[in-house]
C-alpha cells in the first residue's frame, strides 16, 4: 500500500470505528481528520507528514513535549521487568517509588504551611477517578467519624472535575453537565469567581470577595450536611480558564477549617508547574486536605492518577477487619507500574532541568502577549497563571456581549492556527494557551504569533 493509500485507508477507518470523545460525530463524518502519528519536543506530526505545533500539550498533559529520552527510557526499562501487576494484594516496586516521591513533593510544596500535608497515596488512572477517589474518601471519613450526616458536597459553579458521574455532580458548566441531571447527586453550589463576569454583579477589589462571602453563607446554613468542598486551585480550567482572585483560594481555605469541610484540590490540570508552582494551592499557602493529581503526572505518556489525602483522613479507615472501615475502592489498572515508572521520571526532570525556573521568561512572554491582544478586537478578557492562560473572545468588548456558542468562534481559532502549523483546542469563545513546560523561548513566541494571526483573522 502506498503512503497516500495507507492515509486514505485510516482516515476511512477512523470515520468508521471510533466514535470521538466530546465531538458532534456528523461533523467528524464529514470532515478530514488530522491523524498523529509521530511527535517530538513540542512538535506533532500527521499522517501526511506536517508538524504542528502543539499549544497546548495534547490535553494538558505532555508538560515535557514528546520522545523525552528520561521518559522513554524509564518506560522501556520498565517493559523489560514487567507492565502489570495489581495492588490489590500485592504491591510494585515503580509504585513504591512513585508515592515515596510524591509525598516528597507534598512536603516540599506544603511543608511550610500550617496544617499537616497530604501523606497517602491512593492511586487511579485518570482524573476522574481521583476525583470519585477523594469524593468516596471524603464522604466515608465522616461515616468512620460518626458524623454521618456530613454527605454532601460543596462545589463551585463552572467547576470542571472529570466526566465519571461523581465527578460530574460536583461540576458545573452547564453545556457539558446539564444533559445528565436526572442521574446526579444534589450538592451545594456556590458562585464562580469569576471576575469578568461576576455572578453577584460586583468589581473586584471593592467587593472585598463577595463571592466568598456567598460560599461562607451556605457553609454558615449546612455545614452539618457537608463533607467537603472541591475546587481547582486558582484556575477553573474547563470551565473557560477562569482565573480566580488573589486571596480567594486562600479564603476558601480558611473557611473550610472554621466550618469543619475538607477541602478537595483538584489540582489535576493545575499540578505539576503548570501554574509556576509545583502545585496551585502553594501560591496561597493552602494545604489541602485531599489533592487530586493526573494529567502532567507521566508527563502525558501513560494513563495515571493519584488521590493523596492527609494522615489523618488514611488513619480514620483503619479498624478491625469486621469494622468494615476498608477503603472498597480499586480499578485494574491501579498503580500499573509502567505508568508509575514514566511518573517518577517525569519528576525528576523538574528538579534536573529546573523546570519551575525556566519557566519564568517563558511566563514572561505570555504575560506580554496576553497584554498586547488585550488591545486586539474582540478579546474581552485574558487571564493567565504562569503557562496556562485563556483569552476570551466577545462579540463587543464594551456590553462583553459573547458570541453565540453555536458560531463555533474559538474553533475557527483554532482551524486558523492550524493551517499555519499550530494546534490549539479551545473551550467555546475561549481560546487555550497551555504549552509544554519545555517549550523553547522561540517556539512559544512563533506560537504566539501564530495565535494572534488566527485570532484577528477569525474574528475580522
Ligand atoms: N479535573 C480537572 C480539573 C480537569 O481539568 C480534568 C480534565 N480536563 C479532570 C478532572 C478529568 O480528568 P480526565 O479527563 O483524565 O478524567
Amino acid at each position: 500500500m502506498g503512503l497516500q493509500e495507507d492515509n486514505r485507508h485510516l482516515e476511512d477507518a477512523d470515520r468508521k470505528y471510533i466514535w470521538h470523545p466530546f465531538t458532534q460525530m456528523r461533523e467528524w463524518e464529514e470532515a478530514t481528520p488530522v491523524i498523529i502519528t509521530e511527535g517530538r519536543g513540542s512538535f506533532v506530526k500527521d499522517s501526511c507528514g506536517r508538524w504542528y505545533l502543539d499549544g497546548v500539550s495534547s490535553l494538558w498533559v505532555n508538560i515535557f513535549g514528546h520522545r523525552k529520552k528520561e521518559i522513554d527510557d524509564a518506560i522501556k526499562a520498565q517493559v523489560d521487568r514487567i507492565s502489570h501487576s495489581t495492588l490489590l494484594g500485592l504491591s510494585n516496586e515503580p509504585a513504591i517509588r512513585l508515592a515515596e516521591k510524591l509525598v516528597t513533593l507534598m512536603n516540599v510544596s506544603f511543608g511550610q504551611a500550617e496544617g499537616p500535608p497530604p501523606a497517602k497515596v491512593f492511586y487511579s488512572d485518570n482524573g476522574s477517578t481521583a476525583v470519585e477517589v477523594a469524593l468516596k474518601m471524603a464522604f466515608q471519613y465522616w461515616q468512620h467519624r460518626g458524623e454521618t450526616q456530613k454527605r454532601s458536597f460543596l462545589s463551585l459553579n463552572n467547576a470542571y472535575h472529570g466526566d465519571t458521574l461523581g465527578a460530574v455532580s460536583v461540576g458545573g458548566v452547564a453545556i457539558f453537565h446539564e444533559a445528565f441531571g436526572p442521574l446526579l447527586f444534589q450538592t451545594y453550589k456556590a458562585p464562580s469567581p469569576y471576575c469578568y463576569r461576576c455572578e453577584l454583579g460586583r468589581e473586584y477589589p471593592a467587593c472585598n470577595l463577595a463571592c466568598a462571602d456567598a460560599l461562607e453563607e451556605i457553609m454558615k446554613n449546612h455545614h452539618q450536611e457537608i463533607a467537603g468542598l472541591i475546587i481547582e486551585p486558582l484556575v477553573q480550567a474547563a470551565g473557560g480558564m477562569i482565573v480566580s482572585p488573589t486571596g480567594y483560594l486562600r479564603r476558601v481555605h480558611e473557611l473550610c477549617s472554621t466550618y469543619d469541610l475538607l477541602l478537595i484540590a483538584d489540582e489535576v490540570a493545575t499540578g505539576f508547574g503548570r501554574t509556576g508552582r509545583m502545585f496551585a494551592s502553594e501560591h496561597e499557602n493552602v494545604v489541602p486536605d485531599i489533592i487530586c493529581l493526573s494529567k502532567g503526572i507521566t508527563g502525558g505518556y501513560m494513563p495515571l492518577a493519584a488521590t493523596v489525602a492527609t494522615e489523618e483522613i488514611y488513619r480514620a479507615f483503619l479498624g478491625e477487619f469486621k469494622d468494615l472501615k476498608t477503603f472498597f475502592h480499586g480499578h485494574s489498572y491501579t498503580g500499573n507500574p509502567l505508568a508509575c515508572a514514566a511518573a517518577v521520571a517525569c519528576l525528576d526532570i523538574f528538579a534536573k532541568e529546573d523546570t519551575l525556573r525556566e519557566m519564568k521568561p517563558k511566563i514572561e512572554l505570555l504575560d506580554d502577549w496576553l497584554r498586547q491582544m488585550q488591545a486586539v478586537p474582540h478579546v474581552g478578557n485574558v487571564r493567565s497563571r504562569g503557562l496556562m492562560a485563556g483569552l476570551e473572545l466577545v462579540l463587543d468588548e464594551k456590553t462583553k456581549e459573547p458570541y453565540d456558542w453555536q458560531e463555533k468562534i474559538g474553533w475557527k481559532v483554532a482551524h486558523h492556527a492550524l493551517d499555519n502549523g499550530v494546534f490549539i483546542r479551545p473551550l467555546g469563545n475561549v481560546i487555550v494557551v497551555m504549552p509544554p513546560l519545555n517549550i523553547s523561548i522561540e517556539n512559544l513566541g512563533r506560537l504566539l504569533t501564530v495565535l494572534r494571526d488566527a485570532v484577528i483573522s477569525a474574528t475580522a
